[in-house]
């Protein structure tokens, strides 16, 4: 079985949501974890929270120098990442593609396509040296079914549901696992976002039926990487138990 305290895992958007979850429950285990994010505050309340084995970096992932500087700037014991959670990313706006904002579907693209582009090209290499790593996409239903609203979000979560099939067929021979994690609907700050901080969305959206829990996600994603290290977990799609799929639409003129 792995040991966790020979790893180090890299978080992206560990400020809040599934990814300060993903952190805690590594940190749990005994694992050392690289959590970055934007907003320095919250990485500053997480290292005082979590301790010596948790190591903070204000980052911006859509910054493609930045994010190469701060992999290359990690102290010696966090610098060889084992583990990378690509889990940075949000939907804005949430409408019609011909009525929404260009500039917010543009944010969308370069958060949630090339942050993860570039953060794990700047990871991968020292992996592959290694011979030795586990990389999770964070991707969701959005990128599997269709929904009204989800143009932009969706298409982006798609991308990554083929990236890590392809990055898996490459790494074949390689010691190195690939996952996406596709989730539905989980209660974060994400519908916050989402709706330019209305803080009623959650709640408006989760009215009537059970969520599921940042921590409960962190669960899922920590099984599939405390499988055996010759299992890989390629895909991993999950829904709150009230929660499904769209029926086929049909437009009706009478
Ligand atoms: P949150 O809004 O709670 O967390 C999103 C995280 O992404 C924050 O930590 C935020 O940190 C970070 N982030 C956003 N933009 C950037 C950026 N440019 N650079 C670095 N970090 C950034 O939402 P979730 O926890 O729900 O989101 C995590 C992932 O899960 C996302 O990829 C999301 O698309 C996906 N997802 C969420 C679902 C849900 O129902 N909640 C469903 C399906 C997928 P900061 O602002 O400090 O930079």
């Amino acid at each position: 079985m792995t040991n966790v305290s020979n790893d180090v895992v890299f978080v992206t958007g560990a400020t809040s949501g599934m990814g300060a979850a993903i952190t805690r429950r590594f940190i749990d285990e005994g694992a050392r974890v690289v959590a970055t994010g934007r907003r320095t505050d919250r990485l500053d309340a997480l290292r005082n929270e979590l301790g010596a084995r948790l190591h903070t970096a204000t980052l911006d992932v859509r910054d493609r120098d930045a994010v190469g500087q701060c992999v290359a700037a990690l102290p010696p014991d966090f610098a060889e990442i084992s583990v990378l959670v690509n889990n940075a990313g949000l939907s804005l706006g949430g409408g019609k593609f011909h009525e929404d904002d260009l500039d917010d579907m543009l944010t969308m693209i370069d958060t949630n396509i090339k942050g993860v582009v570039h953060v794990t090209h700047a990871i991968l290499p020292g992996m592959v040296k290694r011979d030795r790593g586990h990389v999770f996409n964070i991707g969701s239903v959005g990128g599997v079914y269709t929904t009204p609203g989800n143009s932009i979000y969706g298409s982006t979560k798609s991308f990554l549901h083929l990236f890590t099939l392809d990055l898996r067929a490459e790494l074949l021979g390689h010691h190195i696992r690939v996952t996406v994690l596709e989730p539905g609907a989980v209660d974060t700050e994400f519908f916050e976002v989402r709706a330019r901080g209305d803080k009623s969305a959650l709640e408006n959206f989760k009215r009537g039926f059970r969520i599921i829990a940042a921590e409960e996600f962190a669960d899922i994603l920590f099984y599939a990487y405390a499988l055996p290290p010759h299992v890989n977990a390629n895909i991993i799609e999950i829904m709150p138990t009230d929660q499904n799929w769209n029926r086929v639409a049909i437009h009706r003129t009478t």
